[in-house]
């Protein structure tokens, strides 16, 4: 299996800017993320603080970035990670049935600014999932409740669907949904996931669902449960200028590191990351 120098997780302006730099240093990277780059960039109405791009939209700001790396012939992989391991002097990336290997990694996740559904993290493992298509077998000929945040999600239903003998999707935005025949759409707000060890039911406004299983699908999931052992401080992860965390090798920028949520401060933190990475590994290939 080929190990990497550098994963990247996340394809926002942070992402980005690692990858950009990773490329130029000569490294073997891989960047995870999706198409559309990140939902917070194609959002926004106009971006007067992003110096040299005065009065563009987000999806023009997307289009360019994307022009950039194609350019620069960086490919997103478009896959989610769902849990990163420290291995001692690798990381174990792991995407649904797949694995990755790398010497270091960035993360570059963003921030999710939705608080937990009451009962989300008490029962996280015990019916309460975060990727629907990986945990699928588990719930076949079951019930299966999803919280969608964004579109991405009812791919996640639709396969789902195939497997489980009845699929509620809640979404949590407005759009029309393409979402598959024997899936049921309930437009309410969740209140609270109920279970004694085990998920039973989800309460929402004015419904409650007899349920086996819930998965939330957000933008990102919390870093701490993506990374074991990695050190949040009020929410963020904890970094220094460098933006070396507390596990060696694991470096992080962005939104997910801390407030200001800018665009440009992102992808500054993406270069420092980056450079910190490259430095980790010529530091160990010279030991
Ligand atoms: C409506 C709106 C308007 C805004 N306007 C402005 C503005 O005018 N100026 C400004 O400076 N900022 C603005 N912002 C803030 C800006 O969007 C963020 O600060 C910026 O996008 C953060 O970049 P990031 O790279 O840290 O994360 P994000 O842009 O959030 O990107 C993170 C990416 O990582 C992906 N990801 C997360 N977890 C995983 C995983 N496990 N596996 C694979 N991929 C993963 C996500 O899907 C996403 O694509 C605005 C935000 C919003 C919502």
């Amino acid at each position: 299996m080929e190990r990497y120098d550098i994963a990247i997780v996340g394809s926002g302006p942070a992402g980005l800017s690692a990858a950009l730099n990773a490329k130029i240093r000569n490294k073997s990277f891989i960047i995870f993320g999706h198409k559309d780059l990140s939902n917070k960039l194609i959002k926004a109405p106009k971006i007067n603080n992003y110096l040299g791009f005065y009065g563009s939209n987000g999806s023009e700001l997307k289009d360019m970035f994307l022009e950039h790396i194609n350019k620069m012939g960086i490919k997103i992989t478009e896959e989610r990670v769902n849990n990163i391991y420290a291995m001692g002097d690798y990381f174990a990336l792991m995407v649904n049935d797949k694995m990755y290997e790398a010497t270091s990694v960035i993360l570059a996740t963003g921030m999710e600014y939705n608080k937990p559904i009451k009962g989300e993290v008490e029962l996280l493992g015990k019916g309460v999932g975060y990727c629907a298509t990986c945990d699928a077998p588990l719930y076949r000929d079951k019930v299966v409740s999803i919280v969608g945040y964004n579109k991405e999600a009812e791919e996640e239903a639709k396969y789902v669907s195939e497997l489980a003998s009845k699929v509620y999707y809640v979404p949590m935005y407005k759009d029309n949904y393409d979402i598959g025949e024997n899936v049921e759409v309930i437009e309410e707000k969740p209140v609270e996931i109920i279970g004694e060890g085990k998920v039973s039911s989800l309460k929402l406004q004015n419904t409650e669902l007899q349920t086996d299983g819930v998965f939330v699908l957000k933008d990102s999931i919390s870093p701490g449960q993506l990374v074991p052992g990695l050190e949040i401080v009020d929410g963020h992860i904890n970094v220094d200028r460098e933006m070396k965390t507390n596990i060696s090798g694991c470096f992080a920028a962005g939104d997910c590191v801390g407030k200001p949520y800018q665009y440009i401060k992102s992808a500054g933190e993406g270069n420092i990351a980056a450079l910190s990475a490259v430095k980790y590994i010529d530091s160990l290939k010279n030991k």
